[in-house]
């Protein structure tokens, strides 16, 4: 299969699960394609279209080491013919891990940033002296949220049946924005926070004002960031093999292993009614496995 950027979305399968006593189903962004997989592609879609218009040399970005925006972004560049700048969180540690070993290896020029340079990845000025460094770029900020990854967000529930609730993990919001302005107005719409961030629901809020939405049909749950960012304990670990174990379907630890958690727990709790009609989104993130495995001892199945 060969997804091209500027043709049609592809047909993501959904998958019926049973798992612990819930039921529901799952939307398998995460099988759309085996190199680029989950919601990155959709957000990607409209900033590679608009650089290539724009005639920029190329595309920069801000990621942490193990990121999955890294990785999508380094092969949707390659693919589209456009050169690729990654600026890495932290110092190069050798030997480099998987996630930022297959980015080089689809030509993303890589350069490693301090934490407190980093920092700075929304300022005008450092944009402007990296702008004098490396040419005409276009940014896609970090995480790659913004109004256009939002409109290809919008696309992600296309020509898919209406479920009365819909399930996403979050990370800077982007991916649920694009659900909720694209989706039907009597879906609600429940995003998992993977980060704690109080900001959250507020940067939501100011994403839909800016695509021209008022839509109040959607909610955060925040009770299944596991402690934070990529933090982690067994019984996470212990539910995401459990679950790969029983339904074949993979989870990652960062993203979509809490979400689901989240999900199952709250169906059992009765959180989606009687009989709970629940379409979960598998946003993909399959990619970081082998990096955490190698990170932390074979932890995942
Ligand atoms: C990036 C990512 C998300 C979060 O998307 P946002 O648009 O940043 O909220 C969710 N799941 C996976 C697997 C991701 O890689």
């Amino acid at each position: 299969m060969d997804l091209k950027f500027d043709l049609e979305n592809p047909v993501p399968e959904i998958q019926q699960v049973k798992f612990g006593g819930a039921l529901f189903s799952v939307l398998r962004l995460d099988t759309i394609h085996p190199e680029i997989s989950g919601n990155k592609w959709y957000k990607l879609k409209y900033n590679l279209l608009e650089a290539k218009k724009r005639g920029c040399s190329g595309i920069l970005t801000f990621g942490g080491a193990f990121s999955n925006h890294i990785h999508a972004l380094a092969y949707a560049a390659n693919k589209f013919g456009m050169k690729s700048i990654g600026m890495i969180r932290g110092e190069l540690t050798e030997p480099i891990n998987p996630t930022l070993k297959y980015a080089k290896s689809k030509g993303m020029e890589m350069h490693y940033v301090s934490r407190s340079q980093y920092r700075l990845k929304t300022s005008e000025n450092y944009l402007n002296s990296l702008k004098e460094q490396f040419g005409d770029f276009y940014l896609v900020p970090e995480g790659g949220t913004n109004l256009l990854a939002v409109r290809g967000a919008a696309e992600i529930l296309k020509g898919i049946p209406a479920f009365e609730n819909v399930c996403v993990a979050v990370g800077t919001g982007g991916t649920l924005t694009g659900l909720i302005s694209g989706g039907s107005e009597k879906i609600n719409f429940h995003g998992f926070p993977v980060v704690r961030d109080g900001s959250l629901s507020g940067i939501v809020r100011d994403l839909l004002v800016q695509c021209g939405s008022q839509k109040s049909n959607w909610q955060l749950e925040q009770k299944y960031h596991f402690g934070g960012y990529a933090k982690f304990n067994d019984t996470l670990i212990d539910f995401i093999n459990a679950f790969k174990a029983s339904t074949g379907i993979p989870l990652d630890p960062v993203y979509t292993g809490k979400m689901m958690f989240g999900v199952i727990n709250m169906i059992k709790e009765g959180k989606f009614g009687s009989a709970p009609n629940v379409l979960v989104i598998h946003t993909g993130g399959l990619q970081g496995i082998s990096g955490f495995n190698k990170r932390f001892g074979n932890l995942i199945d």
